[in-house]
């Protein structure tokens, strides 16, 4: 691996590179052990060329944005992460259209569309994840989701080394899922189209849902956000509760008692503690309710399975 971090620096600044690196400091569930190589891209054709070296060595790689619905082995990932982050964040504004990078906040972006009096995005201002990693996941809340604003995506389609753009439409997008899901394209950037808005109202509503946030979810712990998506006419939270498991703990991890859809760190939880606990809750929940929970939240590492 040490190989291929020096070769990395023939595409990259060598202080983008780091080795053994812990990523507990790159997942807000604050767990996770060493990445042999970390690479954060200085900008968007810099991601694409690194990825492109990568395929050519036929070494390991993911992709990642903010980390914030990821759940990283204890043991760490055996080959590259690709981390979007500073570098790969321009945003820019033209007409009624934003244009982000991968690695730009999706907070940052919907401030920016609010600076230029553009609605649309408020929905996204409080998903603490990164434009690449929305754009995967058709990340939503209060019945919006990126499918809803987005023009189109730049991606590189790593079976060709070609970069491509694909439209809204062709992106797949379903529920916490998008064409990246089953084809492994990597997100370089984002165009978003919104509206015209009045800049007083797009305040009050981001600040509307920033309160709703902080009322019914468990932000002050670490978390990757709703653990399970919600499965076809029920709501994984309340199943989750009427299984018995609210603040239900295994080591530092925990059964929320403030939203029993969220797994949190309460402190000092490890990967494997994490696991174990959404093993037992889909276990439980099926149990009662004959309902098997799906994680939302995506699993990283060799030894990591449900
Ligand atoms: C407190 C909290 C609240 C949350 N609330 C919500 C919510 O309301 N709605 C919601 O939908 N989600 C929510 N989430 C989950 C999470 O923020 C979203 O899923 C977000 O879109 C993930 O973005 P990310 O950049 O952190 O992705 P990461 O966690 O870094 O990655 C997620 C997946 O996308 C892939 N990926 C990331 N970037 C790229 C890229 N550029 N190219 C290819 N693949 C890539 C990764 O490999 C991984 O499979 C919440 C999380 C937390 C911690």
């Amino acid at each position: 691996m040490n190989k291929i971090a020096e070769e990395l620096q023939t595409v990259t600044r060598p202080a983008n590179i780091r080795t053994d690196e812990l990523m507990s400091a790159h997942t807000s569930f604050k767990t996770g052990g060493c990445a042999d190589v970390f690479v954060t891209p200085g900008n968007i054709e810099e991601a694409a060329d690194i990825v492109r070296l990568l395929l050519a060595r036929g070494i390991p790689y993911t992709v990642i944005g903010n980390g914030s619905n990821i759940l990283v082995s204890d043991k760490g990932y055996r080959g590259v992460i690709v981390c979007m982050a500073r570098g790969t964040d321009n945003i820019t504004v033209t007409g009624d259209t934003v244009t982000a990078g991968a690695g730009a906040l999706l907070s940052r972006t919907a401030a920016a569309a609010y600076d230029s009096s553009l609605t649309g995005l408020e929905f996204a201002s409080g998903i603490p994840g990164s434009v690449g990693g929305a754009v995967v996941m058709n990340a939503g809340a209060y019945g919006s989701e990126v499918k809803d604003v987005i023009d189109s995506v730049r991606l590189l389609d790593t079976k060709t080394g070609d970069t491509i753009r694909l439209s809204g439409d062709e992106m797949e997008f379903g529920y916490r899922t998008s064409i990246v899901k089953s084809y492994p394209y990597v997100v370089l950037e984002a165009v978003f189209t919104l509206h015209r808005g009045d800049r007083k109202l797009i305040k009050e509503k981001t600040d509307e849902l920033a309160q709703k946030r902080r009322s019914k979810q468990p932000l002050e712990y670490p978390s990757a956000g709703s653990t399970f998506k919600r499965p076809e006419g029920f709501f994984a939270g309340k199943l989750i509760e009427d299984a018995g498991l609210k603040g239900y703990s295994i080591g530092g991890a925990m059964v929320s008692d403030k939203h029993c859809g969220f797994v949190i760190n309460k402190g000092g939880a490890t990967s494997a503690q994490l696991l174990e606990l959404i093993r037992h809750i889909r276990q439980k929940v099926y149990e009662t309710s004959s309902v098997m929970l799906e994680p939302e939240v995506v699993l990283l590492g060799e030894d990591i399975v449900l």
